[in-house]
């Protein structure tokens, strides 16, 4: 394709969009129909295969966080393959292999944007689902079988990667790594994984890849094998009152993957001075804190989220180069309502990813 102008029917795309949506908040999700908007000159349409289910699409289905519009096709852990790009699209062809995750634009100006942490972006960040584009159209996620986005906010998977297990990666996998990179996980480090989830258990893949010291604090004994088979040095069982004795002041780094309500001051008294606690995991109610968790060993609270494009690309590229992808059970779209009900009672190992083929 040469003109600038939009993708056709001819071209290989048809608008029409089949997915699973929620109808409103705490509703089943069902079979939806709706149009995607035709590709404009630097957008991809892309077929989806797989998209992995994040906690997060609960939180939103089930309005948890407030805020949330009707109806609703979550998921933001999306791989296909590209079906038609727009005329002046220069980083993809038809038939690359490719990704999207939680957002799919920015107002790409501000200081947030212009760094490449358009995850920051205070102006305009078009999250993928439940927002609104630059058009004020509702945004639809990836429980879909194509989506439309434009290029500089697609990601490249490396051949080496499935693309069912790297699904999650978009998400979970770049959610664990920023953190993890930032505050300096690596050799000579001792890191802390709070909670053995969907994140918690890339977490462990990745920061184990970077050479920390790993350890799991997880609510039970049951995923003990798994952690260190994941890649885990140590684990401990929180229900268990000598952990919070046995660890204090150990950890240099404590990445909390938990959104149930814990108590955040016992985890902070983990820390060695100078320690962070980095918060990604996002309860409904606010937590107390005590400022004495904090004052009595130079402690630090912080919270970060997900990744920009360059660094997710980055991320994506260090999974390739260590074979890290996510351990996944696969669903068809049918079994998604089943799928929530098993993640809220922490039995998935260790994240769902639905075939879109099964949309069919
Ligand atoms: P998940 O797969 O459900 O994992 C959460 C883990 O929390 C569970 O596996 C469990 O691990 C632990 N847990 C569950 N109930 C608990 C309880 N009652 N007490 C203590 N621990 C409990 O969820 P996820 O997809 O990893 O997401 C986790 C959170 O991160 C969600 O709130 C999600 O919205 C948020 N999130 C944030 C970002 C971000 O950018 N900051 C991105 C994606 C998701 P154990 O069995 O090991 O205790
Ligand atoms: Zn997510």
């Amino acid at each position: 394709m040469t003109s600038a102008e939009p993708v056709s029917e001819q071209d290989g795309f048809t608008s029409q969009t089949l997915s699973y949506a929620a109808p409103g908040a705490k509703a089943p999700l069902s079979p939806y129909a709706f149009e995607r908007h035709v590709p404009r000159e630097h957008d991809v349409a892309i077929d989806i295969q797989y998209c992995g289910i994040c906690h997060t699409d609960i939180h939103q289905v089930r309005d948890e966080w407030g805020g949330s519009t009707f109806p609703m096709v979550p998921g933001h852990e999306i791989t296909g393959v590209v079906r038609a790009i727009g005329g002046k699209v220069s980083k993809f062809k038809v038939g690359d292999r490719v990704g999207v995750g939680c957002f799919v634009d920015s107002c790409r100006k501000c200081a947030q944007c212009q760094q490449g942490l358009e995850q920051y972006c205070m102006v305009a960040l078009v999250v993928t689902y439940n927002g609104r584009d630059h058009d004020g159209r509702p945004t639809q996620g990836g429980y879909s079988n194509k989506i439309v986005v434009n290029e500089n906010y697609v990601l490249r998977i490396p051949d080496n990667l499935p693309l069912d297990a790297a699904a999650p990666l978009l998400c979970a996998g770049i959610t664990l790594y920023s953190p993890l990179k930032h505050w300096d996980a690596g050799p000579g480090k001792k890191v802390a994984i709070v909670g053995l989830g969907g994140l918690g258990h890339m977490g462990v893949k990745i920061a184990h890849a970077l050479g920390a010291e790993v350890s799991v604090l997880s609510h039970s004994l049951h995923k003990q094998l798994d952690a260190k088979r994941l890649g885990a040095d140590h684990f401990y069982a929180t229900s268990s009152p000598e952990t919070f004795q046995k660890l204090a002041l150990c950890f240099d780094l404590i990445i909390n993957t938990v959104s149930a309500e814990i108590d955040w001051n016992h985890y902070l008294g983990l820390l060695k001075v100078d320690g962070t606690m980095v918060v990604v995991g996002a309860p409904e109610k606010r937590i107390p804190i005590s400022a004495i968790s904090l004052i009595t060993g130079r402690r630090s609270l912080s919270g970060s989220d997900i990744g920009g494009i360059r660094e997710t690309q980055e991320m994506l590229d260090f999974c390739a180069q260590h074979r890290l992808t996510s351990d996944i059970e696969i669903i068809p779209v049918q079994q998604v309502n089943q799928a929530y009900e098993r993640v809220l009672s922490s039995d998935v190992r260790y994240r769902f990813v639905i075939d879109m083929a099964s949309l069919a």
